[in-house]
């Protein structure tokens, strides 16, 4: 029997199945628009800590989300996947799709797991969208994988949604996406999904129903294009440390056309997070597989430049304090990015590990990062504040441009550190305070500026 948009509840009931980043989010968000949400996931420690109300990490909005929700009584949690295959008309796999040890491509071990788990499970007709980030041609396998599992008196539509959240700002973009884009061949879940989205869809989102295909394709085109552009700026942030310039001006200047804009234009130490370098190598891989070895290869470059960033700080430490071995070097941020607790493939953490590798005494801080830092580094310094971590500093690196390092009084700041030698990672401190209060000011994509010279003029 095929399955018909009648066949499913009027007020679907939802689960989300892995409640990382974006399921926890995914599934608050969903009961704050007013559906019965079970959360599913196969650690029994996030499951616990999410059901009294402790987010498992670091994002804006999101507890005071969840807080509200387990007290209205529509946002639950489960490790039981039959619990929720008796439950749910509409499931969400969110699980992750981390890159394969040692290799470019996407491990889908944990989605094909979920995706097999709850058809397996479900005891009635129902849908399952997949959200996580997959290699083109993995739905159709999974719709497959979905017919081969089921139970024969049950039907299931299948359906891809990617998802386009930004970690800081995840409640905020699954609540007022800026799109959603649906892959689909049926009706059905097409139905359900305009139902789940009606309020974004009332307010005009634009709701993309497409093939399969497409809407994989698009998530990977989006990450691949941000990651491209971070790395163009950066490409020429090379060139105008060799000759001169200054980056910042330069990517303000072709900023204002409108055709290019001027977001992620920001040169600095470069992308990371679990998104953008595994998504971009996924691609490679996955076209590479097609026979199309040249079609990505421009994104080899991208993430070659991405890395020499970070190789470019630690060149710069060490000519900065002629050698790093035993200087004192407070590293100002681990995060990929502020507003996280994210250290996944973090350019900032990595360059705080390789030169503590390098001999440094690296003292590091960061507003929410520290927890998730020290179970990846151990043995680095995690300095108590801002002030401890600058405490005596032969260097100063800032690598992820919070607030509070944004902020910063390079006077106040000055009476800290042991030499007043800054490199801005981020390109986000105000070069003219600084070198006025006394600073050596470097930043990435800008020549070489030392208060003493200025001082010549
Ligand atoms: P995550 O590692 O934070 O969360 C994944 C969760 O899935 C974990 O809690 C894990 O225990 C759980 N899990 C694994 N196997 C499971 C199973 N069989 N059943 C139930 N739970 C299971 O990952 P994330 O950052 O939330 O990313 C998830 C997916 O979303 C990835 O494909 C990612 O690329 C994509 N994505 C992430 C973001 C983001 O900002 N984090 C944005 C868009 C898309």
């Amino acid at each position: 029997m095929k399955i018909t948009p009648s066949t499913i509840a009027n007020s679907p009931r939802l689960t989300v199945i892995g409640t990382g980043y974006l399921g926890a989010t995914h599934a608050a968000a969903m009961a704050e628009l007013g559906f019965e949400v079970l959360g599913v996931d196969v650690d029994p420690d996030k499951i616990e800590r999410l059901s009294r109300g402790v987010l498992p990490f670091h994002e804006p909005d999101l507890p005071e989300l969840l807080t509200k929700h387990l007290s209205s009584g529509r946002l639950k949690f489960t490790t039981s996947i039959e619990e929720a295959g008796a439950f749910g008309d509409i499931h969400f796999i969110a699980v992750g799709t981390p890159q394969k040890e040692g290799e470019g491509g996407a491990d889908m071990t944990y989605v094909d797991e979920a995706v097999s788990a709850i058809a397996t499970s479900a005891t009635h007709d129902c849908v399952i969208v997949g959200k996580s980030t997959v290699p083109v041609g993995s739905a159709r396998r999974l719709q497959n994988l979905v017919e081969s599992v089921k139970r024969p008196n049950v039907n299931i539509s299948f359906a891809w949604n990617p998802e386009f959240l930004r970690e800081g700002f995840a409640v905020q973009d699954t609540l007022q996406p800026d799109r959603l884009v649906v892959g689909a061949d049926d009706d059905t879940a097409i139905t359900a999904l305009r139902e789940v989205y009606a309020e974004a869809i009332l307010r005009d989102t634009p709701f993309i129903t497409t093939d399969f295909e497409t809407a994989e394709l698009v998530k990977v085109a989006a990450n691949a294009f941000l990651a491209t552009k971070i790395s163009f700026i950066n490409s020429f942030a090379e060139v105008t440390e060799r000759v001169g310039g200054d980056i910042r001006t330069l990517a303000d200047a072709i900023g204002h056309d409108a055709r290019i804009g001027r977001k992620f234009l920001n040169a600095g130490v470069g992308f990371g997070g679990g998104c953008l370098p595994k998504d971009i190598r996924a691609l490679q891989a996955r076209v590479s597989e097609l026979g199309l070895d040249r079609t990505m290869a421009f994104l080899h470059e991208v993430d070659n430049i991405n890395l020499r960033r970070r190789e470019r700080v630690i060149d710069v430490a060490h000519s900065l304090t002629n050698g790093v071995n035993k200087k004192k070097i407070a590293v100002l941020g681990t995060t990929f990015k502020p507003n996280s607790d994210d250290v996944r493939d973090s350019p900032a953490l990595d360059i705080a590990a390789r030169l503590y590798g390098q001999g440094a005494d690296v003292r590091v801080y960061d507003p929410k990062g520290m927890e998730n830092s020290a179970k990846r580094f151990p043995r680095l310094t995690y300095s108590e504040s801002l002030e401890a971590a600058l405490e005596g500093a032969e260097l100063v690196l800032l690598l992820t441009e919070w607030q509070e390092f944004c902020e910063m009084d390079p006077v106040q700041i000055a009476l800290l550190v042991d030499s007043k030698t800054i490199v801005d990672g981020r390109n986000v401190l105000n070069r003219t305070n600084w070198i006025d209060a006394g600073w050596d000011y470097h930043a990435l994509g800008l020549k070489a500026v030392h208060a003493a010279e200025v001082a010549l003029v």
